[in-house]
């Protein structure tokens, strides 16, 4: 476009400088010619000049007619050298000057049209030429070559593939250039892609597997959902527990199944995580402790797995240890007692006499006897406790009764340590509903420990009395007092405080606390070290 251009200007130049050159230095010579005739009668020098002008014109004829007017000039201009007065050949030479003049300007004007019409030619092919170009930059610029872009459309496709995970997806060019390259590169990097993938997806496999045989090998039964609680897998023995197959719930929402499930329903409840079920599974009452673990991912809850452990072989184990040891202490309870009134016998002196050292004996005999005899006692109400057989009779009972019955047991030991009791007991102190005999057990049984913990000669504090719907029995003793750290667990079975002068089995409280909750009463401790210890349990008043 940019040599067309040249082109038109470069012919408009010419044409122009045709102009210029030949009708434009007529008009000069034409002139110079005439100016030179004014004064050519004046002084005969100028008829040199005049012949020069005239020569040059007659070089340069361009125009028709022009040559027979320069002729008719020449021939005038020749007469007049022979008659220089004769007006009339110089009218005859002003008049051919004229028409040579008058030639060049129409030459001029039409050789000036002709150029403006060149110029209009120029710029409308200019105009035509730049049209076609824009349109076809255009065209080139919207519709690309096919042999561009059918590459791009398929590696844009095969990208768009991998984005899918779609790794089978390859890119066949036969082109060997950059396109072609590209393709194979392509190819490789989705191979690479695809074996990557099968690699892990195989190993994802295997281990989903190894968990699953692990999880339905289990005898527990295990619930997994995810975070928005839909159930995503269940075990066989989480299946025959809730009584529903995995096919039939899986995916649902596990508040909708709890609606009819009563199992589930429980499981679903906040305050049943981490505590004890009793199901009814394998035609037997079963043990299921609860455990719910949240499933995290990246910090974030992405789920839970709810555990069933079957716990139902430690009960077991605990039923046949609790009658193993019910049977022990009530087949010793007989011999024992028998060995206690022999001895007692013994010690009467009744059947025959006994040296000092011989009552010595007799009575260490008896000691242990006595000791054997609570411990076996103790057992048994313990394992009655665990297998919830302990059998009550609530009644009302006045509490000085309760007292009395105490106090009367104790009386021996008291007197043995030379132990001060002092007993405050309200006048009109109101009856309890309670079961005589195990209130006054853990009456005993605080007396006894206040005694054993009490220094020779000191002194223990009863009280009773009455506070609102409820009787208070305390036992009090100033004894070494209880550390702040064994106190919550005191109540517990077998714990027992380090103590060497204790000498019991750690079961004494852990008794007395089941005997006053079955009676529907609560029990209490206060202590501190080195100042003694205050236990005491509440009956419900009679009326
Ligand atoms: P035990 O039969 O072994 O005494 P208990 O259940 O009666 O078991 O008591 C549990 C623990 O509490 C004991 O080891 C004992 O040291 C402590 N204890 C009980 N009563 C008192 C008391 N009045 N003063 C200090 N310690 C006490």
């Amino acid at each position: 476009f940019g040599v067309l251009s040249l082109i038109s200007v470069n012919r408009l130049k010419s044409e122009s400088g045709k102009i210029l050159k030949n009708n434009y230095e007529t008009l000069v010579y034409s002139n110079a010619m005439s100016a030179a005739l004014d004064k050519l009668s004046a002084d005969s020098s100028y008829r040199v000049i005049f012949d020069k002008n005239l020569k040059q014109q007659e070089e340069n004829i361009t125009e028709p007619g022009e040559r027979e007017s320069t002729a008719v000039a020449r021939r005038s201009f020749e007469m007049l050298k022979s008659f220089p007065a004769s007006d009339s050949l110089k009218i005859q030479i002003r008049g051919a000057l004229n028409t040579i003049n008058e030639i060049n300007q129409q030459a001029i004007f039409r050789k000036s049209k002709h150029a403006e019409a060149a110029a209009a030619r120029a710029s409308d092919w200019l105009l035509v030429i730049f049209s076609v170009l824009m349109i076809i930059t255009f065209t080139l610029a919207f519709n690309f070559p096919a042999v561009i872009n059918k590459p791009i459309f398929a590696l844009t496709e095969g990208i768009r593939s991998i984005g899918l995970k779609n790794y089978t997806k390859r890119i066949h060019l036969t082109a060997r250039d950059e396109f072609g390259e590209m393709a194979t590169a392509f190819n490789g990097m989705a191979e690479k892609l695809d074996e990557y993938e099968h690699s892990n997806l195989a190993k994802i496999k295997f281990e989903k597997s190894r968990i699953e045989t692990i999880i339905n090998q289990m005898r527990d039964g295990i619930i997994g959902l995810d975070e928005t609680n839909r159930v995503l897998f269940l075990n066989p023995v989480a299946e025959k527990l809730l009584g529903l197959k995995q096919a039939d719930i899986a995916g649902k929402y596990a508040p909708d199944i709890a609606i009819k499930n009563d199992l589930m329903r429980t499981l679903m409840q906040d305050n049943s995580r981490k505590q004890e079920l009793k199901i009814f599974a394998d035609n037997k009452e079963s043990y299921f402790q609860l455990d719910v673990f949240d499933v995290i991912d990246n910090k974030s809850v992405i789920g839970e797995v709810i555990i069933l452990r079957n716990v139902t072989p430690f009960h077991e184990l605990s039923d046949a240890k609790t009658n193993f040891i019910a049977t022990v202490s009530h087949e010793l309870k007989t011999p024992i007692a028998s060995i206690k009134i022999s001895t007692q016998l013994l010690a009467d002196q009744r059947i025959g006499p006994v040296n000092a050292e011989q009552k010595e004996l007799v009575e260490s005999i008896n000691g242990d006897a006595s000791r054997l005899l609570k411990i076996t006692s103790e057992l048994l109400n313990m394992s009655q406790i665990e297998t919830g057989q302990i059998h009550l009779k609530i009644e009302s009972i006045m509490s000085a009764e309760i007292v009395e019955q105490a106090v009367d047991t104790v009386q021996s030991l008291l007197l043995e340590k030379n132990i001060t009791l002092i007993q405050k007991i309200e006048p009109s102190v109101p009856a309890v509903m309670a079961d005589r005999e195990k209130a006054s057990w853990v009456l005993i049984n605080f007396l006894t420990n206040a005694l054993k913990h009490s220094e020779q000669s000191g002194t223990i504090e009863l009280t009773v009395e009455s506070r609102e719907e409820v009787v208070r029995f305390q036992v009090r003793d100033f004894g070494k007092g209880i550390d702040q750290k064994h106190i919550g667990k005191i109540f517990d079975r077998y714990y027992k405080v380090f103590d060497e002068s204790s000498g019991g089995n750690g079961l004494g409280l852990a008794i007395a606390k089941e005997f006053i909750e079955a009676q529907h009463g609560s029990i209490y401790v206060e202590s501190e070290p080195l100042k003694g210890s205050a236990f005491s349990f509440e009956l419900t008043r009679a009326s």
